[in-house]
């Protein structure tokens, strides 16, 4: 796997060795870090903010494979996965500690690329990295990170803010990181089978990047904030569309009405889910890994956001007794289930 990189063995460095290699030129731009690296704790300060935690876990083989994964991108990715939680509150992201677990196959190379991705990603959101955790592990690489932001009280967005009547909005496209997912589950099989042969993902850049280096859509919160508009509830689309409206549904105890035709999918996505003989809508439902934003606003709210490319208007929030559906294309009524939609009902 690092055939063709330099080998350093870690256990000539030591641990200690390895956070400071890592962590040296480590540069705090956010004003409520008052300590980062170097002591037993790191210190903060937010004022008269609410204070935002989110925290994952990543291990090898459970939540990424290394075999197409580059190094890079998934440090890039755990960060980003992380700061979209905070987002998902309508928040403000400005802290995050890195924790990693690694085995004995892994090289400080390894590491350095990890690292260098995820500082790229705390630099492209302007976050700090304040600290974190490093261990051996028995077997494989183990990461995680935890984020820390902030927002004004008021303005914090919970899954449970719903309200009849609300319009249901969702950022950027659906669909996309999982059809990048199948092509690059494809290449990697192919590549299994004859290691001769070049992965073939020439024209598919969008995907593949949807997939391997999504982006935490910080832009939207503040495109919302500049609108003037307090979302009533909302989410991060980690697992799926149908699975994340199920959650703002059930916190808020509400139901919702989707159109089919509304929801967002890159023409990209839509045509090679094709390919692969599948559902679009069915990607974009319980696909997963998009990282968009699912909000819900009010009515009155409508004027500000029909002319934002980036923002689709999907549907609304009805009583609970309703239930939670979509209106196909064809004009049929499907429960929505948090596995997509109930084809039969
Ligand atoms: P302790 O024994 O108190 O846990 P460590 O030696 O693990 O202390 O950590 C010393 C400092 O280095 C702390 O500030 C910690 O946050 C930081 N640190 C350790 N590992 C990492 C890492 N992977 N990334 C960033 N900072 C780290
Ligand atoms: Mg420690």
């Amino acid at each position: 796997m690092f055939d063709n990189i330099e080998k350093t063995n870690l256990n000539e460095m030591g641990e200690f060795g390895l956070i400071e290699h890592l962590t040296k030129n480590i540069q705090l731009t956010q004003k409520s870090t008052i300590k980062g690296v170097g002591d037993d704790a790191a210190v903060l300060d937010f004022s008269n903010q609410k204070v935002l935690v989110s925290t994952d876990l990543l291990l090898e083989n459970v939540h990424f494979d290394l075999r197409y994964v580059p190094l890079k991108h998934l440090g890039y990715k755990a960060i980003q996965v992380n700061l979209s939680d905070i987002y998902a509150m309508n928040g403000m992201a400005s802290q995050v500690t890195f924790s990693i677990g690694l085995s004995s196959k892994f090289p400080l190379e390894a590491v350095e690329e990890i690292y260098e991705g995820a500082l790229i990603a705390c630099q492209n959101y302007n976050v700090d990295l304040i600290g974190g955790d490093t261990s051996t592990s028995a077997q494989g690489l183990v990461i995680s990170v935890t984020s820390m932001g902030y927002a004004e009280e008021a303005k914090i967005a919970y899954r449970s803010g719903a309200k009849e009547g609300d319009l249901v909005c969702v950022s950027g496209d659906l669909g996309g990181a999982y059809v990048g997912l199948q092509l690059l589950e494809r290449e990697k099989q192919i590549f299994l089978e004859n290691p001769g042969i070049q992965p073939d993902l020439e024209g598919k850049d969008y995907i593949i990047e949807r997939q391997l280096k999504p982006d935490a859509r910080k832009d939207i919160v503040q495109l919302l904030a500049d609108l003037e508009i307090q979302p009533h509830a909302m989410i991060d689309v980690s697992d799926g569309l149908a699975s994340e409206i199920l959650h703002i549904c059930k916190a808020s105890n509400v139901g919702c009405k989707l159109y089919e035709e509304k929801i967002p999918i890159d023409p990209m996505t839509y045509e090679t889910a094709r390919e692969f003989g599948l559902d679009p809508t069915v990607c974009a439902l319980s696909g997963g890994e998009d990282y968009e934003l699912l909000f819900t606003i009010s009515q009155s709210d409508y004027d500000k956001v029909k002319g934002q490319l980036d923002i689709s208007v999907i549907g609304h929030i009805t009583e609970a007794s309703a239930g939670c559906q979509m209106i196909s294309k064809s004009g049929n009524v499907h429960d929505i289930t948090a596995q997509g939609w109930n084809a039969f009902s």
